[in-house]
C-alpha cells in the first residue's frame, strides 16, 4: 500500500518538475494549461516533535506506512503516542515508525479538522504529523486563517496567488524533506478546512493555477501582516538580495491595530533574556545605530545584537515587528514600532486596503513584487 503511495508522491514531484517547465517555458500555449494540475497535493506540517496525538473520524483506516498492512479501523477516538521503539497505539501489538490514516470524511487531529490522508512519523524523540491534500483545497482554508474569511474579495484572490505561489517555491526546495511546508508562520498558516468560507473557495477558484514568475520559476512570493507604511528588502531582513522584494511604500495598510505600537521591557528582563547570548550581570545603557541594539553594562561590556534578532528572543508576540525606535527612561526601554510581521514582500493589511478602495489583486501583486509575471499553470 505504502509503496503505492510514495510513487504518487515521487510521480507527482515529478509531473510538477514537467509541468513546470512545459507551463513555465511557455510550451503550452496560454490557457491550455496542465490538465492535473489541480492534481497537486500539498504535505503540510501540522504538528511537529509531539508527543501524544489524538485522532477524531469516522471510519478511520490506520495501516503501517512502512510495509502497508492494515492495523486498525476505527471510529472511535484514537490516541497514538511516541514511544522509544515506535508508535504506541491501545490495541496494536507492533510499533510502527509511521502510520498512515485514511478516512473518506474529515478527520479531528488534535481537535483541528482536516482533509485527506494524515501521516504520524517518528521523527527525533517526537511525532511529525503530516498531512497531504489537494493544493487548491489547502489554499482556501489557508486564506482564512492568513486573512479572514470575511476579508475583501481581491486581497483574498491575491494572497491565494501569493500562497499558491509560495508553496511552489517550497515544494521545489523540499523534494526530499518529510513535508512541502509548516502549518505556523515559518511558512505559511494553516489551520485547518473550519476556516474556509464561500468567499475563500471563490478568491481559490477566480484565481485557479495562476502563480507569479521570476525568471520562468515560482517566485518567493514571502508576506506578512502589515508593514506600517513601507515595506522592507529582503536584504534588510534575510541577508540575501532578491530582485522582487524591494522595499516599497504602502500607504494603504493604516487600518491595521499594530501600525503603530509600543512596548515597554525592563532591563532586568532584557539582561535575563541577554544570558543566552553570553551576557552577564546588569545593563546600564541601550543604544541603537543602523538596525542595530548596543547594550552597555558595567566594567566596559558591551553587546551589539540586530533588532531582527532582538524579536526572534523575546518572540513575534511580545515584538510584533523588528521595526522599532528604542528609547530609554531609567529602568525601562520602551520601543516605538510599526507593522506586525517581517516586512517583506506582500503587506496584507495594505492588500485590504487597496482591495477597499477598488484596486484588483493583479495591481496589489503588482505592488508589492514588482516585476513578477503572472502565469496560469493549469
Ligand atoms: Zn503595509
Amino acid at each position: 500500500m505504502f509503496s503505492d503511495i510514495k510513487f504518487e508522491a515521487v510521480s507527482s514531484i515529478s509531473y510538477l518538475f514537467v509541468c513546470l517547465c512545459f507551463c513555465i517555458l511557455g510550451l503550452l500555449t496560454p490557457g491550455k494549461a496542465c490538465a492535473s494540475g489541480a492534481n497537486y497535493d500539498v504535505r503540510i506540517a501540522v504538528g511537529r516533535s509531539l508527543s501524544k496525538v489524538r485522532l477524531d473520524g469516522r471510519d478511520m483506516l490506520v495501516l503501517d506506512s512502512d510495509v502497508g498492512d492494515v492495523l486498525l479501523k476505527t471510529s472511535k477516538t484514537l490516541y497514538v503516542y511516541c514511544g522509544s521503539r515506535g508508535l504506541k497505539i491501545r490495541g496494536v501489538k507492533v510499533h510502527p515508525r509511521a502510520i498512515l490514516i485514511r478516512t473518506a470524511s474529515a478527520i479531528k487531529v488534535n481537535k483541528r479538522s482536516l482533509m485527506g490522508n494524515v501521516e504520524i512519523r517518528k521523527h527525533g524523540k517526537g511525532m511529525l504529523v503530516v498531512n497531504r491534500m489537494p493544493l487548491e483545497r489547502y489554499l482556501m482554508g489557508l486564506l482564512g486563517a492568513e486573512m479572514g474569511p470575511k476579508w475583501p474579495m481581491e486581497a483574498l484572490k491575491a494572497q491565494a496567488v501569493a500562497a499558491r505561489t509560495f508553496f511552489m517555491h517550497r515544494r521545489l526546495d523540499r523534494e526530499d524533506a518529510p513535508y512541502d511546508v509548516s502549518a505556523s508562520t515559518l511558512d505559511q498558516v494553516y489551520r485547518g478546512i473550519a476556516l474556509e468560507s464561500d468567499k475563500t473557495r471563490k478568491a481559490v477558484e477566480q484565481t485557479r493555477g495562476l502563480v507569479l514568475t521570476w525568471a520562468n520559476m515560482p517566485a518567493e512570493t514571502l508576506f506578512h501582516a502589515c508593514c506600517g507604511g513601507r515595506t522592507h528588502s529582503s536584504e534588510e531582513v534575510f541577508g540575501g538580495k532578491i530582485t522582487y522584494l524591494r522595499a516599497v511604500d504602502d500607504p494603504d495598510c493604516s487600518k491595521c491595530p499594530k501600525h503603530r505600537w509600543r512596548v515597554d521591557l525592563k532591563l532586568s528582563k532584557v539582561s535575563k533574556k541577554l544570558v543566552s547570548r553570553g551576557w552577564k550581570g546588569t545593563i546600564g545603557k541601550v543604544k541603537q545605530k543602523k538596525g542595530l541594539l548596543v547594550f552597555l553594562g558595567p566594567g566596559g561590556r558591551k553587546l551589539e545584537m540586530s533588532q531582527v534578532d532582538f524579536r526572534k528572543l523575546f518572540g513575534a508576540v511580545l515584538i510584533p515587528s523588528p521595526w522599532f525606535v528604542a528609547s530609554q527612561n531609567g529602568d525601562t526601554i520602551s520601543l516605538h514600532g510599526r507593522g506586525s510581521g517581517h516586512g517583506v514582500g506582500m503587506c496584507q493589511w495594505g492588500a485590504r486596503g487597496m482591495a477597499e478602495r477598488g484596486e484588483d489583486f493583479r495591481s496589489i501583486l503588482n505592488r508589492y513584487y514588482p516585476g513578477c509575471k503572472l502565469r496560469k499553470l493549469f
